[in-house]
């Protein structure tokens, strides 16, 4: 492993989660953490997030030849400027971001000169907060980096290597095209969970209670997505705007066309849709990115 110290800036779930993988994976590597809040920093500490809780972000990244921001969407230029001056020449920056184009734009100008590689983990649960990571959370899930203009090869490769050892499954792709491709695989899912969910609990004429009691029809499936952490899902949203509106007009098209089969009693259509759609959930299975079991396994900590 070429990364000797790694800085962890966020001590909630994905920053965590990161910190035990190193401590499991990689003994040899040591660990730094900060977050800016000061319980999470106590809380990090007794739980072992990182060799060295800091006060600072800047005593955190000062050793660092990784430093990884796992800082809400939102929050990575302000935690990447009050680093910024303490970074090691030659330090690589990275972050775990849910969305890639406006965070490389955003960390190429608070520290111009530096090695910036974005990542993407696509690995986590709707649990947030210091309590909530844990060693094997990136363990057979993609990792996706989108390295910015003028990163070497080589750099890049160091960054994969280190995910790689964390368990998980690396690729290299443009911002954009992530930002695409998780919009539909992800953005769009919850919002339509935070819909759902909204639409059903304001309902009038069908009650709450009856709602919770007749969940296992399907709603409580959207329920563990609606419950994910609001900070975090209102930075994505605005800060992969484009790629979202895109995938939500294809979206409602689909969706129109769908509401037109069954006003018009089009059972060919709909049925032809649903076939369709059992052979991507068989996909995701054979690829190992979900589980076969009626609880999709995630008794065993296996959420995406
Ligand atoms: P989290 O559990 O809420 O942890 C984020 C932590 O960062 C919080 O403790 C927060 O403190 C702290 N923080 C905020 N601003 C900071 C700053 N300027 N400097 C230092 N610490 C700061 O969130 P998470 O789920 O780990 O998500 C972190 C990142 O991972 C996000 O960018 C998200 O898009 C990405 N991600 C999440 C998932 C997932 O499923 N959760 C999956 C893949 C990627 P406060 O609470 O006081 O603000």
């Amino acid at each position: 492993m070429s990364f000797g110290h790694v800085a962890i800036i966020g001590l909630g779930l994905l920053g965590g989660s990161i910190g035990l993988a190193v401590a499991e994976h990689l003994p040899g590597v040591g660990t730094t953490g900060y977050d800016a809040d000061p319980a999470v920093r106590t809380r990090a500490a007794e739980r072992g997030l990182a060799q060295r809780i800091c006060a600072t972000a800047a005593e955190a990244v000062a050793d660092a030849d990784l430093v990884i921001l796992c800082v809400p969407v939102g929050a990575m230029g302000e935690a990447a400027r009050e680093m910024a001056a303490a970074l090691k020449p030659g330090a690589v920056v990275s972050d775990v971001g849910s969305s890639k184009k406006t965070v490389a734009r955003v960390l190429a100008e608070a520290l111009p000169g530096h090695t910036i590689i974005p990542a993407h983990p696509v690995a986590g649960t709707e649990h947030s907060g210091p309590d909530a990571g844990f060693a094997t959370l990136f363990h057979n899930r993609w990792c996706i980096l989108t390295p910015v203009d003028g990163v070497t090869c080589a750099d890049t490769e160091r960054l994969s290597e280190f995910w790689a050892l964390l368990g998980a499954r690396v690729e290299v792709m443009s911002a954009q095209h992530h930002d695409l491709v998780l919009a539909v695989t992800s953005h769009i899912p919850h919002l339509i969970a935070y819909t759902i969910v909204g639409t059903a609990s304001d309902l009038e004429e069908v009650t709450q209670g009856e709602v919770i009691k007749y969940s296992a029809g399907g709603f409580r499936d959207f329920t563990r997505i609606a419950a994910s952490d609001p900070i975090m899902w209102r930075d994505i949203f605005l800060s992969n705007r484009d790629a979202v509106l895109e995938m939500l007009s294809r979206f409602s098209a689909d969706l129109e066309e769908l509401r037109g089969a069954i006003a018009a009693g089009d059972g060919q259509a709909l049925f032809d849709a649903f076939t369709r759609t059992r052979a991507i959930r068989r996909s995701i299975i054979e690829m190992g990115q979900d589980d076969a079991r009626p609880d999709f396994g995630r008794s065993d900590h296996n959420g995406g």
